[in-house]
């Protein structure tokens, strides 16, 4: 399948020190595709999530967001690191913020928007992440899931072109991984561009367009579900499905 491509590594390297932490990485992920990164903890998940935003510098490659390539710094980064939103393990809400405020907030110091326009959209969101009845609380007064739901519309609040998940529900008790997820397969299904870091392989499995398996800095495989899980190709795609199905 052809997709117009919306996010692009080409042979992207990247350095701790001495600690090559990307390899040679390339990856296209098109408009509308749901792609699922996995491996072993330290393979380099994160740091490719905070590359494609920008929160790292690269010391060599290329990243383009919808053809443009990523500048290093100043205004042009600001606005294209707007355009990828970024859900973490930690749901970093503002804790004396109300749930509206947490999702109107950007809206109003990024979007410029007027404080009635970005209310009415958050309250649109929260609708949509199942959360209507919250507006008004304070994060410590929801359950974990719900405050990932919460960091969900405040992403979303952006008008984004994609947004990237590192492990989204790893915090989160069982009971909670649930309600998350699903808010994440309809946004799938709704079309937005996600790149996903996740051990839940049942969301791999019926919501990913492709599967990346990540070792030690680099790209092992990248291809579909179906395929890499019923036939990984790698010894250490191999192990690690291994010890984790
Ligand atoms: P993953 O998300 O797959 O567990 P990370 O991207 O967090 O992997 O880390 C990849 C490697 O880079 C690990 O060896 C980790 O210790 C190292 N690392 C991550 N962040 C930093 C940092 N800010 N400075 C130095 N080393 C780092
Ligand atoms: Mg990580």
């Amino acid at each position: 399948m052809a997709v117009d491509p919306l996010i692009e590594l080409r042979d992207v390297n990247k350095y701790y020190g001495e600690l090559h932490v990307l390899q040679d990485i390339d990856l296209t992920v098109g408009k509308g595709e749901v792609v699922v990164v996995i491996g072993p903890s330290g393979s380099g998940k994160s740091t490719l999530c905070r590359t494609i935003n920008r929160l790292e510098t690269i010391q060599s490659g290329e990243i383009r967001l919808d053809g443009q390539p990523l500048p290093d710094e100043g205004k042009g980064l600001a606005r294209l690191r707007a355009e990828v939103g970024m859900v973490f393990q930690s749901f970093n809400l503002f804790a004396h913020k109300t749930v509206l405020q947490n999702v109107s907030l950007a809206q109003t110091k990024v979007r410029g928007r007027k404080k009635e326009e970005a209310d009415k959209r958050s309250r649109e969101l929260l609708e949509r992440v199942g959360l209507s009845a919250h507006a008004d609380k304070y994060p410590a007064q929801l359950s974990g899931g719900q405050q990932q739901r919460v960091a969900i519309a405040r992403a979303l609040a952006m008008d984004p072109k994609a947004l990237l998940f590192d492990e989204p529900t790893s915090a989160l008790d069982p009971e909670m991984i649930t309600e998350v997820l699903e808010v994440m397969q309809q946004l799938a299904r709704d079309g937005m561009t996600m790149v996903v870091v996740t051990h839940e392989m049942g969301f791999a499995r019926s919501a990913a367009n492709r599967v990346v398996f990540m070792a030690e800095g680099r790209i092992v495989e990248d291809r579909s579900p179906e395929d890499f899980f019923l036939n990984p190709e790698s010894e250490r795609a191999k192990d690690f499905l291994s010890k984790i199905l």
